[in-house]
């Protein structure tokens, strides 16, 4: 897929919008974006899991590992498509951690996927977990890619899609500023 079949794609499932937006962190920017859109046509999951997929497919390892919710789709369609076994994390009390018997052996390797990278927070909090249990992280595969800086991580990153957003402050928003009304997407009328 070229880059603008896949926004195409994101734009029709209304996965990627453009104009003015409140999100939900309380900031306001240019670009709406929400990859459940997409992922809730299998088909298309798999057409861009595919692509994490085949660029992990030579690398060594038994686990694909994801933070829920938003990353388990994702993991889980690499994981179908790699033949590999597929976990998620969750977060218990603000920590994440494995559940419902998911375990890690010493030394297993993992690649963690995720649906979107903005700041790898969640992605560093997955790593955290691997690293506690002994495993080895092989690398991060994403759909969406949203970082403004290089991700200081000591295997690959893959992205399919880079998604350029700006983001403002509510009191410094040059869309308020020119009088643009903004939505709340998510939010029901
Ligand atoms: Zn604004």
């Amino acid at each position: 897929m070229t880059t603008e079949q896949k926004f195409e794609i994101f734009r029709k499932t209304g996965a990627y919008q453009e104009g003015h937006f409140l999100l939900s962190s309380g900031l306001h920017s240019n670009v709406y974006f929400q990859c459940a859109l997409v992922l809730q046509y299998p088909a298309l999951a798999t057409l861009f899991c595919k692509e994490i997929a085949d660029y992990f497919s030579q690398f060594d390892f038994e686990t694909v590992i994801s933070p829920a919710i938003g990353g388990i789709l994702v993991g889980q369609e690499v994981a179908r498509l790699l033949n590999k076994r597929s976990i998620f994390t969750e977060r218990t009390d603000g920590n994440m951690t494995l559940r419902r018997g998911f375990h890690l052996k010493k030394e297993e390797r993992v690649l963690i996927c995720e649906d979107v990278v903005t700041t790898a927070k969640s992605s560093k909090e997955v790593l955290e977990v691997v690293n506690a249990s002994g495993a080895i992280a092989i690398g991060l595969g994403s759909i969406v890619d949203r970082t403004k800086e290089k991700l200081n991580l000591d295997f690959p990153f893959f992205s399919s899609i880079k998604i350029e957003a700006e983001t403002f402050e509510p009191n410094n928003c040059p869309l308020c500023l020119q009088n643009i009304p903004y939505i709340k997407p998510g939010s029901r009328k």
